[in-house]
């Protein structure tokens, strides 16, 4: 009996050893060659059962799960919402009949309000993108309100967020090219979704899909110009372009992509209805 346990004690220890080498090999092969100055205890983190992270391969599960973690954060110590239902539901129809347009259909969004006076919008990995009531209020129509929303997609399609949290990982040394652990994670997805360092690159990326994504749902595709012309001549450059930086190319290239024949073809012009809609906030 006590050979019999004892043998059994042995085989699990042996399956336990080999399994351990196999996690560190497959980390070894992820993390390849470690870089002088950069200790990161995997060994420690495996241990304390923290879940390591791998940004460079990380599933469309994987990242709706961390954009909900991000979300949480950011609704509990960032932002507070704005809880009217008819005006987080407008917001969510206009959002879900762009996702089906979209480059990135096939993951769950959520579209939310942020009780801000300031004109503003975000977005953050997996499918979670917030418009201020201040953007709302500062829109003329449904098409210009969409085209906020459908740039947004746009940065969640082209995965930025993702690329941004990798990049700042490797940048202060929390991580490898490949990994880091969930928290961490989360804190740096919280600093990006509100500092929004989206370069040049990226917005006109964003511009230019979330166009295509406009256009598709049926929406006149003159209201993404319109709308950031209208910022730009409040005197005042919001937020929401100063951290999106460089609008003149910005509405050079989106001109540039519009034919002004169907400018104003396509829903969401009609500016009575629009206010019509968002009378709570008026
Ligand atoms: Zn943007």
């Amino acid at each position: 009996m006590s050979q019999l346990l004892s043998r059994l004690s042995y085989q699990i220890r042996r399956r336990w050893f080999y399994g351990l080498i196999s996690v560190i090999v497959s980390l070894g092969c992820i993390i390849g060659t470690p870089q002088p100055g950069q200790a990161i205890p995997w060994l420690d983190l495996i241990f304390r059962g923290i879940q390591v992270i791998q940004l460079s391969s990380l599933s469309d599960n994987q990242e709706v799960t961390l954009g909900g973690q991000i979300n949480q954060q950011l609704l509990s110590q960032q932002f507070r919402r704005y809880t009217n239902s008819s005006i987080n539901e407008y917001v969510d129809d206009i959002g879900q009949q762009l996702v089906p347009n979209s480059g990135r259909p096939d993951i769950p969004y959520t579209f939310q309000v942020v009780s801000d006076d300031q004109v503003n919008a975000f977005a953050t990995m997996g499918g979670y993108v917030y418009v201020t009531t201040g953007l709302i209020k500062t829109a003329d129509n449904e098409s210009q309100l969409a085209s906020v929303i459908a740039h947004e997609i746009g940065h969640i399609s082209e995965r930025h967020a993702v690329q941004q949290m990798r990049q700042r990982a490797i940048a202060s040394g929390v991580a490898s090219a490949a990994g880091l652990d969930r928290n961490t994670a989360v804190n740096i997805g919280v600093e990006l979704a509100i500092s929004r360092p989206n370069s040049r690159q990226d917005e006109l990326e964003a511009d230019a899909v979330g166009l295509e994504t406009l256009r598709s749902a049926g929406y006149a595709p003159s209201g993404m110009v319109a709308f950031m012309e209208k910022l730009m001549g409040q005197g005042s450059v919001p937020t929401f372009l100063s951290t999106h930086p460089a609008t003149d190319a910005r509405i050079e290239a989106l001109e540039a992509a519009i034919d002004p024949a169907t400018a104003n073809s396509g829903t969401g012009l009609d500016i009575a209805a629009y206010r019509n809609r968002i009378s709570p906030l008026l």
